[in-house]
Order: structure tokens, then sequence, then C-alpha cells
């Protein structure tokens, strides 16, 4: 279990975290969110030892994270950190011996990686030969071959298409199944939503929102109404009392309301038109980022 307790980092006078505190459990997906320069990078750094915090203590089952531990840490991120002119199996069975990873335990990796990601072919390539999708599986594979009791991924699936995104997700799946603790870091929400049951989102730094997903989208009040049909008054709903916003979709409206107590009011205005979806949906994560980034800056 990975435990970070209340982490403070200066650079100078900036404070870039400020006081963060999480945990993550073998086996549990764990989200990493915020804007452009909220702390994410730093957070990493410290976490793999490569950056002292100010104050605060990070720890792997129990232990600080020194030398001794970082072998058992797998980090991808979305800037290539490859050696581009070794060939894929040097550079594998480079990163392989660094992880003081046997021959054969580094051989049978190697074989086993390629194959899955369906790239066996391109074993005595030159990695700056690979395409950007292809050297992503390669660094996904250098930080995963040794079975790493923590991975953190930046943004991994960056130049990826929708199949080799669905292949990594498949292996990130797999490595969880297999207790492997994992941190993920993403601007595309969506990919947040489907991989982590918890999550924290930082502004400046600090922990604005914490918890598990789950419990963060139900404590959250707002709710979204989709309505499908013919004769909406559009503007009379928008007229509601704690009606926030009503946006046309193609097919269809999107009303967001401040609460469940707005419900009835909408279904009486609309009752009468003729109606063939009614749907009360719970807001997307991406609505919920914005709305918080947003509270916390005093938008
Ligand atoms: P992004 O999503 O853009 O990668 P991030 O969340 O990873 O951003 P960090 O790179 O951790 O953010 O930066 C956090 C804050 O610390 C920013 O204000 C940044 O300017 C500052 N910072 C980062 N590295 C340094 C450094 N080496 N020296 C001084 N300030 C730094």
């Amino acid at each position: 279990m990975l435990k970070v307790d209340k982490i403070v980092k200066y650079y100078g006078n900036v404070k870039a975290v400020d006081e963060l505190s999480f945990e993550v459990k073998d086996g549990e997906i764990f989200g990493l969110l915020g804007e452009n320069g909220a702390g994410k990078t730093t957070t990493f750094r410290i976490i793999m030892g490569l950056l002292d915090a100010t104050s605060g203590t990070v720890t792997l089952d129990g232990k600080k994270i020194d030398y001794s531990v970082t072998d058992q840490i797998g980090f991808v991120t979305e800037e290539r950190s490859l050696l581009s002119k070794m060939t894929v199996k040097e550079q594998l069975s480079f990163y392989g011996a660094l992880k003081s990873m046997s021959n054969d335990a580094i051989d049978q990796a190697i074989s086993c990686w390629l194959k899955r990601f369906e790239i066996e072919d391109y074993l005595n390539r030159k990695i700056k030969e690979l395409s950007k999708g292809n050297q992503q599986k390669i660094q996904f594979i250098s930080a995963v071959m040794n079975h790493p009791k923590l991975l953190i991924l930046d943004e991994p699936f960056t130049g990826l298409d929708p199949i080799n995104v669905k292949m990594m997700k498949d292996a990130i799946y797999d490595l969880k199944k297999e207790g492997c603790s994992i941190i993920f870091s993403s601007h595309q929400m969506e990919h947040i939503e489907e991989f982590c049951e918890k999550l924290v989102i930082l502004v400046k730094g600090k922990p604005i929102l914490n918890g598990y997903l789950a419990d963060v989208k139900k404590s959250y009040r707002k709710r979204n109404i989709h309505i499908r049909g013919k004769k909406i008054d559009e503007k009379a709903i928008s007229k509601i009392k704690g009606v926030l916003e009503v946006v046309k979709h193609a097919n269809e409206y999107e009303v967001k309301i401040k609460d469940d107590s707005v419900v009835p009011l909408v279904f009486e205005q609309i009752k009468n038109a003729q109606i063939t979806k009614f749907d009360v949906m719970e807001p997307t994560l991406n609505e919920i980022f914005i709305d918080k980034v947003g509270e916390s800056y005093g938008k």
C-alpha cells in the first residue's frame, strides 16, 4: 500500500504541493487530477524518490521510499523517456537489468509483452524507428516488466489509437488484479471515470476534493435531466426556479438543475409535450471538476 502523508513542497517561495494526503491500497486505482501546474508532476517525483518533500512522508508497504524500494515503482509518462538509438530488445533488457531481473525473467517478459501488444516484429528495431504509439507501448512494458508494487501512469494513452488504448487498459486491469497499486493522472476525465475508484483533485497544490468517486458523485447535488421529444418549451423550462441551464444537443435537451427537488417542477412543465425520454443523470466527473476548480477560484 502507498501512503502519502501531509506532503508539502516549496520551490523557493512557490508552494507546489500543500498538505496532500492519500492512500492507495493494493489492487486499487487512484486518480490524481488537477489543472496544468496544480502539482501532479511534483507529487509523482516525490513519490518516486526523485525529489525531497519539504515536509511530510511517503511510504510503500510501510517503508520510506529509497533505493531499495524504487525498483518496485513503475512510471509511464507522455514524455518519451526511451533511449532512442537502442533496439527494443536492448532497451527492455537494459531496464530489466536495472530492476535486478534475471536474464531468463527478462527474456520471458519481453516475449510475453511484445506478443500481448502485437509488436513481436519490432524486437530488433531501433526505438526511434517506431511509431509514437508503439514507443508508448515499449515505455509501458519497461515500467511493468518486473511486476511493480506501484505503477504511476501520467497520461499513458497519449498517441494511442482506440484499439491500443483498449489493449493497454486491459493490461492495467490485469496489473490491478495482481495487486499492483496504481496512480493514474489524465486530463481526459472519461478515463479517470472509467478507471478510478478513488481520486483527489488538486488546485495550486491543495487537495480540494478527496475520496471515493461514488461518494463524490453522490454528495454533489446537481443533476442533469435529459429530455427528448416534441413541443418542448425550452424558455419555460429555463425560467423554473432551480434550473441552472438548458443546453440544446442534436436530439435532446439537457437541463442542469441545482438538486433533486427541481425534477418534479421540470416534469410538470413538460408533461403535456410529446416526450420520448426523461432521464435524471448524475453529473459527469468533467462537470464536477470544472465546478469545483472554478469554486476554489471564487468563480
Ligand atoms: P501539468 O499538468 O502542466 O504537467 P502539474 O500538475 O504536473 O502540471 P507541476 O509541474 O508539479 O504541475 O508544477 C506545480 C507548480 O510548481 C507550478 O506552479 C510550477 O510552475 C512549479 N514548479 C514545478 N517545477 C518547478 C521547479 N523545478 N522550480 C520552480 N517551480 C517549479
